[in-house]
């Protein structure tokens, strides 16, 4: 894979890539892995694919965290029970201050799914 052109960018997908095999431009264009999204260029030549390098160690960290299994304590305060969710799944999300509010609800008998108003940002 070549970087057709030489100039400041702020990220290597703003980069024409031509594919090293067909000395052509390549296609940009956005794969879906394990419902993790990742900017890639596709040769429509050769068939060949290339990943956005960011875009992949991103996906192997969404993969690391949900091989991982978290147990958390629940307490009671007033009329609610507090769960305390991760840090390692906070600091993916990337969360910020202003979205403190998360949505809950029972998926079925013995399990609830918390879903953020904001997904992580990935380019
Ligand atoms: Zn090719």
């Amino acid at each position: 894979m070549y970087i057709h052109k030489r100039y400041t960018m702020k990220d290597i997908y703003e980069a024409e890539l031509l594919c090293e095999h067909c000395r052509k431009a390549t296609h940009k264009s956005l794969v879906h892995k394990e419902g993790f999204p990742i900017r890639s260029w596709h040769c429509l030549h050769c068939n060949q694919q290339w990943f956005h390098p960011g875009d992949l160690e991103n996906f192997k960290a969404y993969q690391h965290l949900r091989e991982r299994s978290f147990h958390v304590k629940m307490r009671e305060v007033g009329n609610s029970w507090i769960i305390s969710i991760p840090k390692e799944i906070v600091h993916f999300q990337e969360l910020q201050d202003a979205e403190k509010i998360v949505q809950i609800h029972i998926d079925e008998p013995g399990r609830v799914i918390i879903s953020f108003s904001r997904v992580r940002k990935i380019y």
